[in-house]
């Protein structure tokens, strides 16, 4: 039996995790769920799973929950604030953390699994593009097992050769005879939309994927396609590769996941359903397989396959990202802290879809050869970089 901390259990993924997890009772038990602020939803999964801990970010959504728990005469054990999901997540009885919290609040906690040891199934792509060098550092110092959930990596990692995926430390691509990684991106819901209207894109059309049901802030990222450029970053540090190992390929199906280009002209895939369920449930089992809840593949259904590149004037946050990726850790943390107040500032409607790029755009070039190598650097630049962005958002108005 596998104890399961899940970390951001009320999001999107969250909500995922514990659906495969409620089909496999026998192989796994929920030590811990974590949340920011929704009462009700944790309140609901502490009652179906049981877990020994619940924590809350907020202190007065602990006390509610620590109220409505009690009234159920529920056992499980409510914490509060920062720390607790950080202690959560480095707790002795844990075997798995799913680190599903949506953006930078999710490294420390993130790395504390690391720290411990964990099998750390990694959701949470923000943690890498601030710290990739650091983080893939201490995975390898302190013997953790890193498995990557985003559908994109999780689809790479499974073409990858076994000697690749089981390696402690992970070998150069090319001495695994392989020539490139390509990164599929469905290019969101604006893949065919005048560009000369994006200025006047409402939230509702943003947030409204054609193929996958995520979290807002990734579903406005999918639609700028950051999403694909912050992957690109999390691709290169998953894999111990160089930017130009990595090409990014339109294919709108979302039925290929990800590929892999070998250097005697084969190239392997991973395909499924648009269902974040099948790379949770890999990851939960590696290097077994479990069954998920999600429906196999027709080929009958499947009417055409397409790819095309993304074109640079409807996609300018993939390039700055990819920009981002060759400076460095400082420019790619910089940009991502700059993203999140944007993409916050978009969907509180202080600013246009437009401004998203715009503001990313300033605060890359002024961060661009900012370094960043230790964590207080790291945690130090995404504060500067915030309070620069949000200076931004006031001027933009
Ligand atoms: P979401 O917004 O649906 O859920 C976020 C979760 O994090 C919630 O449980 C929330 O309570 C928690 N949270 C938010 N802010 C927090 C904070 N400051 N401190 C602690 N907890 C906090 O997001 P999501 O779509 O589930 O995405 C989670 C992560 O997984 C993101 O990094 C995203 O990029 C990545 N991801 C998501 C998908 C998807 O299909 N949803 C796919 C690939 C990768
Ligand atoms: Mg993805």
């Amino acid at each position: 039996m596998r104890q399961v901390v899940i970390l951001g259990a009320t999001g999107s993924i969250g909500c995922s995790t514990l659906s495969v997890l409620a089909m496999h009772p026998q192989q796994f038990k929920v030590l811990a769920l974590t949340a920011a602020t929704q009462v009700d939803k944790l309140l609901a999964q502490c009652l179906e799973f049981q877990p020994r801990f619940a924590a809350m970010l907020c202190p007065k959504a602990a006390a509610e929950l620590k109220a409505a728990l009690a009234s159920h005469a529920s056992a499980t054990e409510v914490l509060a604030g920062p720390d607790a999901l950080a202690e959560l997540a480095a707790h002795p009885d844990a075997d798995i953390v799913m680190a599903a919290i949506v953006g930078a609040a999710g490294l420390l906690p993130t790395l504390a699994a690391v720290e411990q040891g964990k099998t750390v199934l990694l959701a949470n792509k923000e943690a890498l593009v601030m710290s990739g060098e650091l983080f893939m550092d201490k995975v390898q110092r302190h013997g953790a097992t890193l498995l990557p959930i985003d559908s994109e990596h999780n689809a790479i990692f499974q073409c990858l050769p076994a000697a690749f995926q089981q390696a402690k430390q992970r070998p150069a691509l090319s001495e695994m005879g392989i020539a490139k990684l390509l990164l599929t991106g469905s290019g969101g819901p604006f893949l065919s939309r005048d560009i000369n209207t994006f200025a006047t894109v409402t939230v509702a059309e943003a947030v409204a994927h054609p193929n996958w049901s995520m979290g807002q802030k990734i579903s406005v990222d999918s639609a700028t396609m950051m999403n694909k450029g912050l992957e690109f970053i999390e691709a290169r540090w998953l894999f111990n590769c160089a930017p130009a190992d990595i090409e990014v390929v339109i294919h709108p199906q979302s039925i290929i996941h990800s590929m892999v280009q070998y250097t005697d002209g084969s190239v392997l895939a991973q395909l499924g359903q648009p269902d974040m369920r099948t790379p949770i449930a890999h990851a939960l089992a590696f290097p077994d397989r479990i069954s998920s809840p999600v429906q196999p593949l027709d080929f009958s259904q499947l009417a055409n396959f397409s790819f095309s590149k993304p074109e640079p004037e409807r996609y300018p946050n993939l390039y700055l990202a990819i920009a981002a990726c060759a400076a460095g850790q400082g420019a790619t943390t910089a940009l991502n802290a700059a993203n999140e107040v944007a993409v916050a500032a978009f969907i509180t409607e202080q600013i246009r879809f437009t401004d998203i790029t715009r503001l990313n755009e300033k605060c890359l070039a002024h961060f661009l050869n900012y370094a960043a190598r230790s964590l207080d650097d790291i945690v130090a630049l995404d504060f500067e970089a915030r309070a620069y962005a949000q200076q931004l958002v006031r001027t933009l108005n």
